[in-house]
């Protein structure tokens, strides 16, 4: 067992299948066993994330980049197979109107910088660990209500690695209450970050209705600062929450130690997942 400060991170040796999608059945969510030594995958020393390939597969167990076709209502995502698509289509569904709207502040995705690219594929790899470490954070499974209360601030750290999903390290992590968020987006995009906001708001109502309260859209921004010519990346994640599984036992375990284990999850590359 390892130990950080004191507290326990999720025992490393097997997975745990933290909730139940009381919907479909089949959705679970588990911590997975984390590797060792987690060196693997790490290129060598010196590799500039600007010279790796960004165009990628968006379905988060994917590495194929050939032959790619866009998603043709966003035109963002781009998938290797129809197979693919139709296997990240649950996780992309809330994603891609948002696309649409962020794509905006960028000027198309034809132009969207590679940072951009980059963090797009981070946050789809990582949705099982953002999803985790939000229902803990912000509360959520104390109160589903939070939900809508407060978000999750991301600030991460380029790093070269062979996965295209896995090139950043998290820098730090910050709870923010939305108005604190809608502040901050408007700092870093004063042009789309109100939109994508409204655009969400709009999103979680529907989906609340759908399931009759059951389902909600909590949320996350990430952002990178890249290297010289790279400027900054921003991404805003809705982050689908599902009051039986946010109520699940093991979100409330005092020892759950969820910054340092989505730190840990992210540098070794092993992101928690909804099988
Ligand atoms: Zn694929
Ligand atoms: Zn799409």
């Amino acid at each position: 067992m390892t130990r950080n400060r004191g507290k326990r991170i999720r025992k490393p040796a097997q997975s745990q299948v933290l909730g139940r999608d009381a919907g479909n059945g089949h959705l679970e969510f588990r911590l997975e066993a984390f590797s060792p030594d987690g060196s693997e995958g790490h290129l060598p020393e010196g590799t500039r994330l600007e010279d790796l390939p960004t165009k990628f597969c968006a379905a988060p167990e994917c590495k194929n980049g050939k032959d790619l076709k866009k998603c043709s209502r966003c035109k963002s995502a781009m998938y290797c197979s129809s197979a693919c698509q139709k296997r990240d289509w649950p996780n992309h569904k809330a994603q891609c109107l948002l696309n649409v709207t962020q794509a905006a502040s960028f000027g198309g995705f034809d132009n969207e910088p590679p940072l951009q690219r980059h963090l797009r594929h981070f946050t789809a790899r990582f949705e099982g660990s953002l999803t985790c470490a939000a229902i803990v954070a912000l509360g959520i499974c104390h109160d589903f209500a939070n939900a809508g209360r407060k978000a999750l601030v991301i600030a991460l750290t380029p790093r070269a690695h062979e996965h295209p999903g896995a090139r950043f390290l998290v820098r730090s992590v910050t709870v923010m209450t939305m108005t604190q968020l809608e502040t901050f987006m408007h700092i870093l995009e004063p042009a789309g970050g109100a939109a994508t906001l409204a655009q969400h708001q709009l999103e979680r109502a529907k989906i609340r209705e759908r399931h009759s309260g059951a389902k909600d859209f909590t949320a996350a921004l990430l952002y990178a600062t890249g290297g010289e010519g790279e400027g900054m990346a921003m991404r805003f994640k809705p982050i689908c929450v599902d009051r039986a599984m946010a109520a699940s036992p093991a979100f409330r375990d005092e020892t759950l130690d969820w910054e340092t284990t989505l730190r840990i999850q992210v540098e070794r590359d092993m992101p928690a997942r909804a099988t």
